[in-house]
């Protein structure tokens, strides 16, 4: 194919993609602009600004009033909307805090939940802040983090997980989609793993929900954290979601406790009562402007199906690295991926020495915007509500130009920064 036939082919996969129309319902204030990032930012929905102007007004207005007419409730009214996205049931899932800090609380709750087990098992393709958060609970009980070590640097296969958990292991917490590979483990076997073993699951979400298919419930998942600011369009920092299966709920204590988590908290009562319910994982007061902020894009996300956003996903990674393999392999890309699309995320990782200054010069000469992860990393996220075939055909154009014309010479000493 050459680049005329790609551009065509990409254009008739964009003429029949069934969700081609969402991408206007989000901010473009540069056609121009090709934005690979939404894995790491998903694009502001146009009706967030209403929605945001909205939250302002209920407070120019109500003042104080707002805890009563909704705000109070929107932790787990916004929970139960997101629920069937990952496959729980009402009142299995809140908003609240940020994924590192929900983290803490459930993986903290385990470890008091299966007391004589102090280790926590884990991979290394997780995300660093849940590594850190997961060593520093464990520290609190003198326990273990045990870091399966991937063998191919992209993927962890079950067995692997399966040698490290045993009768000592209190909670296996993984990222159920990497965020450097988009390698995705099987939900359900690896939940089984740690259950075999008479462990708790603890999932991370957060490169999954929106884009890859979820079901905690048959998978028999114990706790789940994930983001609400990547594929769900939720707004920068908006508040991260947690999942507690609903057996499970009354066994387990918040060990981040706070008013928020209680079942009285305008009593002022100096005496613990925790909420019944997923209630007690709260903490203290949400932020209201960005918790209400999150509905706009979870409104867009849930009206376009989860199994459209996975199918859709699939073919246009598929697609990336069918163009990646024509065009960039052979000037020194490698995919850095895995090339099976089932074990798959939404983003593809291109490994090439020259990762950095070739993210600087796509971002600076061409309004691509891939981001790059350490060491040698080109990113590009394909968000299936908001990125289009003819984008990801003219991203992989701009990279091979990059390349060929050696412009990224010039951002050679680029320094890694904000990424
Ligand atoms: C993005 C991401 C986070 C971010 O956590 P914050 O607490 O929101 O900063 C955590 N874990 C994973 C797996 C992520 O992809």
């Amino acid at each position: 194919m050459n680049l005329s036939q790609v551009l065509e082919r990409a254009k008739a996969l964009d003429a029949a993609d069934p969700l081609a129309g969402f991408r206007h319902r989000f901010a473009a204030p540069d056609e121009e602009c090709i934005y690979l990032d939404g894995n790491s930012l998903g694009k502001m929905p146009v009706r967030a600004m209403a929605l945001t102007m909205d939250t302002l007004d209920q407070w120019a207005t109500q003042m104080v009033g707002g805890w009563k007419n909704g705000w109070y409730e929107a932790p787990l009214r916004l929970g139960d909307k997101l629920a069937p996205l990952i496959g729980a049931q009402p009142g299995e899932v809140a908003m609240s805090d940020s994924t590192t800090v929900n983290l803490h609380k459930l993986a903290g709750a385990a470890l008091r939940a299966r007391p004589g087990r102090t280790r926590v098992v884990t991979d290394d393709l997780n995300f660093p802040s849940d590594v850190l958060a997961l060593q520093s609970v464990v520290e609190g009980v003198g326990g273990e983090l045990v870091v399966v070590r991937s063998r191919d640097g992209m993927t962890v296969p079950e067995d692997d997980l399966a040698a490290a958990v045993d009768e000592r292991t209190a909670l296996v917490s993984l990222s159920h989609t990497a965020f450097k590979s988009g390698f995705v483990h099987d939900l359900k076997r690896v939940t089984q793993v740690a259950h075999q073993a008479g462990a708790l699951m603890l999932w991370d979400l957060s490169h999954s929900v929106g884009a890859v298919h979820v079901d905690l419930g048959a998978a028999g998942a114990d706790l789940a954290v994930g983001c609400t600011y990547k594929y769900l369009s939720g707004g920068p920092g908006a508040p991260a979601f947690l999942y507690v299966r609903a057996e499970l709920q009354a066994s387990l204590d918040n060990p981040v406790a706070g008013w928020f988590g209680q079942a009285h908290p305008f009593a002022f009562s100096l005496e613990p009562e925790p909420a019944a319910g997923i209630r007690r994982f709260l903490v203290g007061t949400p932020p209201i402007l960005s918790l209400l902020g999150i509905e706009a894009g979870l409104d867009i996300v849930l009206e376009a199906g989860a199994q459209a956003l996975r199918t859709k996903s699939m073919l246009q990674t598929e697609f990336l690295i069918e163009l990646a393999d024509q065009f960039l392999v052979p000037i020194g890309f490698t995919v850095a991926s895995p090339r099976d699309a089932t074990v798959r995320g939404s983003h593809v990782s291109l490994a090439h020495p020259h990762a950095l200054a070739i993210d600087r010069a796509l971002i600076a000469e061409h309004q691509v915007i891939p981001d790059f992860r350490t060491p040698d990393n080109v990113r590009f996220g394909l968000a299936p509500l908001t990125t289009s075939f003819d984008e990801i055909a003219r991203a992989v154009e701009a990279t091979r130009s990059v390349v060929e014309t050696r412009s990224f010479e010039a951002y050679e000493g680029a320094v890694e920064g904000v990424t």
